[in-house]
């Protein structure tokens, strides 16, 4: 990526948050003005039993949502062995950008994983360079 291409790239990232930030402080604004007005009469049609239900839907629901937070933040542990990760499946990804990897084969720059997007072969090798099989690092983990 060129110089004039980051530049590019990180003043449209700076130019999106701050519309965002505008249109935040704007509704923040919008609801401080009429919530004056709208809040005696949602009071006044609402009684304490729809509250208490609306109480327990919001708990509920935020309940839900940590749980789905929680397992989908679980989801995308990875393991390293042997300069590879690996997913529960034991299926390896690139050690550089996370992406699902196969096809262990022969390079001409050595026996190894190669990942297209980072254009690199990811050797299988132990602590002391030698190469691993991939049975048996798949054996092992
Ligand atoms: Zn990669």
């Amino acid at each position: 990526m060129t110089f004039l291409a980051t530049i590019k790239g990180k003043l449209a990232d700076r130019a999106a948050e701050g519309i965002a930030a505008s249109l935040t402080v704007l509704l923040v604004w919008a609801a401080y003005q009429v919530a004056p007005a709208v809040l005696p009469a949602i009071e006044a049609v609402t009684s304490k039993k729809v509250l208490l239900a609306l109480l327990v839907t919001s708990l509920v629901l935020n309940f839900v949502f940590v749980l789905v937070a929680f397992f989908s933040s679980k989801k995308a542990e990875f393991r390293i062995k042997y300069g590879i990760y690996w997913d529960r499946e034991k299926n390896p990804h690139c050690p550089a950008c996370k992406i699902p990897i196969g096809g262990y084969a022969e390079y001409s720059a050595g026996k190894g994983y190669y990942c297209k997007p980072c254009n690199k072969i990811f050797r299988l090798t132990d602590v002391a360079g030698k190469d691993i099989d991939p049975m048996q690092a798949v054996s092992e983990l």
